[in-house]
């Protein structure tokens, strides 16, 4: 083993090594080389894991809600005053911006664990009575929960998990994704330094056949929150469903951006339906892939949106005036460059972008792919019902709002949509017509962490958010009081 990082896992209140002895490369996606290794952990840390989370939730479970809000709170602080190593370790794990992880990643990891301490004091069951009886409904913790996320939004997706299991009094064992193990293990440090008692959470890192199959199949674990992809998320299924274990799934997506001839194209605007399709190097779930575009404008909005998208700057991410970083991986560089080759295999033709970039110095070797606009393709081929997750995005144009949500509608996801026209009334129709779980209307990714978040189709099953998130990681316990002598 090298002098690079070594990274832990977080068993039972203690940063430990994994029982195997066996670890896994982590990447700098910027400069394409390993720099840190992290735990292959297997079945036996998964066990010792759940065995801690099984000792430790009944006191947990049994504490009053502001006590767990507090000791949630304290993480956060910790994850605070460490800020700029969390935004630092963040960006170099995963190769998205600097100024990303500092305006968007961390600080919602942040208001992550503030949110759900402050849910977890206001919590309210529901009470059904007449004359003769009162039934009020218990929400009490499942026991252990297991929680798996995903590399694209390393922390903000851990805690958005972790967070809402902990604060409704589950104990938690988590695994992150290998891929961007970074800060999931700093972040079992801020809970040392917390004060969160041992075992309530437990981070195991390993890869997902190995650490995560022994995470969802392990008898202690009685429900299940996923975030990743469909073909992940099926295989989940398949596993919980005759263990009849609770899941919460939240998967892939397709999302369509649907702009109308009357929507405001003002500079923010413009910058927004940009942002949406590229952000993260398109690595978010809710980025918008498929432009529909009405035709009348159809000429006139490709030619402003190419000239911006030729404008992002693609590079070290370290730099503060770059736009887009690296993509996650070397796997997932080929799997995005096959998705270009393959569109222009379909007739797709390219706009702009369409390759790797290379950047000089330090990036030279990293996995950096342009900023891609693709047009010509129908809805039916695979370009346009793919989930390409990374710089790649479509235009194609439609006639009429009937239109517009057909071809929206036309892939198996429906996660996200976003909708542009000045027409209020329309705005409204057209959303509630959409098969997405989340429709913004001349925005993209505002976000109140009240509102149920998930997707329908193949996008997900459930939802997360708010009292959701909590109903989700309780069971419902209906107790019913006889009031009459009868
Ligand atoms: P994956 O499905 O490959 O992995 C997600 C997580 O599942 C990782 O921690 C992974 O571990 C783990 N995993 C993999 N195989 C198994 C298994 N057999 N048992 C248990 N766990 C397993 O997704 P990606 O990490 O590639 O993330 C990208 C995907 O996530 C995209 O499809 C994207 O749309 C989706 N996503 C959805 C969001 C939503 O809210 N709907 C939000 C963000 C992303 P490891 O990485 O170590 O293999």
């Amino acid at each position: 083993m090298s002098t690079r990082v070594i990274l832990t896992n977080y068993i039972d209140g203690r940063l430990c090594a994994p029982l195997s002895g066996r670890y896994l490369d982590v990447y700098e996606p910027a400069v394409g080389a390993v720099y840190a290794h992290c735990p292959d952990s297997d079945s036996r840390d998964i066990d010792a894991a759940v065995r801690a989370a099984e000792a430790a939730q009944p006191a947990w479970a049994a504490a009053p809600a502001a006590e767990r809000a507090r000791l949630l709170n304290r993480i956060a602080d910790r994850v605070e005053a460490r800020m700029d190593d969390f935004v630092a370790a963040e960006s170099r794990d995963s190769g998205k911006p600097v100024s990303l992880a500092r305006s968007l990643d961390i600080p919602r990891a942040v208001a992550n664990l503030r949110f759900f301490a402050a849910a977890a004091t206001q919590f309210a069951s529901e009470a059904h009575t007449d004359a003769t009886s009162i039934n009020y409904t218990l929400r009490q913790p499942i026991g252990v929960v297991g929680c798996i996320s995903p590399w694209n939004l390393p922390l903000y997706l851990f805690t958005w998990k972790i967070a809402p299991a902990l604060a409704a009094g589950n104990a938690v064992v988590a695994k992150p994704s290998e891929v961007t193990p970074f800060t999931a293990s700093m972040f079992g440090q801020a809970c040392i330094d917390a004060g969160l008692p041992p075992g309530v959470l437990g981070i195991v890192q390993g890869s997902g056949p190995g650490a995560g199959q022994a995470l969802i199949e392990h008898a202690g674990i009685g429900a299940i929150s996923f975030t990743g992809s469909t073909r992940t998320g099926a295989m989940i299924a398949a596993v919980a469903a005759p263990r009849f274990k609770k899941v919460s799934l939240e998967m892939g997506g397709k999302n369509p951006t649907v702009v109308f001839a009357d929507w405001d194209a003002t500079d923010a605007n413009w910058a927004t339906i940009v942002r949406s399709a590229f952000s993260n190097q398109g690595q978010i779930c809710l980025c918008g892939s498929r432009l529909l575009i009405e035709r009348g404008i159809y000429e006139k909005f490709k030619a402003t949106f190419v000239e911006r998208v030729r404008a992002l700057h693609v590079g070290d991410p370290r730099e503060a005036r770059i736009d887009l970083g690296a993509v996650v991986s070397r796997a997932h560089f080929d799997k995005v460059m096959g998705h270009i080759d393959l569109a222009r295999k379909e007739g797709g033709r390219v706009l702009c972008g369409g390759e790797a970039l290379r950047v000089d110095g330090r990036c030279a070797d990293g996995w950096f792919i342009a900023p891609t606009v693709i047009e010509g393709l129908d809805m039916r081929t695979r370009t346009n019902q793919e989930e390409i997750f990374g710089p790649v995005v479509t235009l194609t144009p439609f006639d009429g709002e009937d239109a517009a949500v057909a071809l929206a509608n036309a892939t198996t996801y429906g996660l996200a949509a976003s909708v542009w026209t000045s027409a209020l009334v329309r705005a409204h129709r057209v959303a509630a017509r959409l098969q997405s779980g989340i429709v913004w209307v001349n925005c993209w990714m505002r976000r109140d962490l009240r509102t149920p978040f998930g997707g329908v189709k193949q996008s997900g099953v459930g939802r997360e958010g708010g009292y959701e998130a909590l109903r989700f990681f309780t069971e419902a316990k209906n107790v019913c009081v006889q009031l009459d002598q009868a």
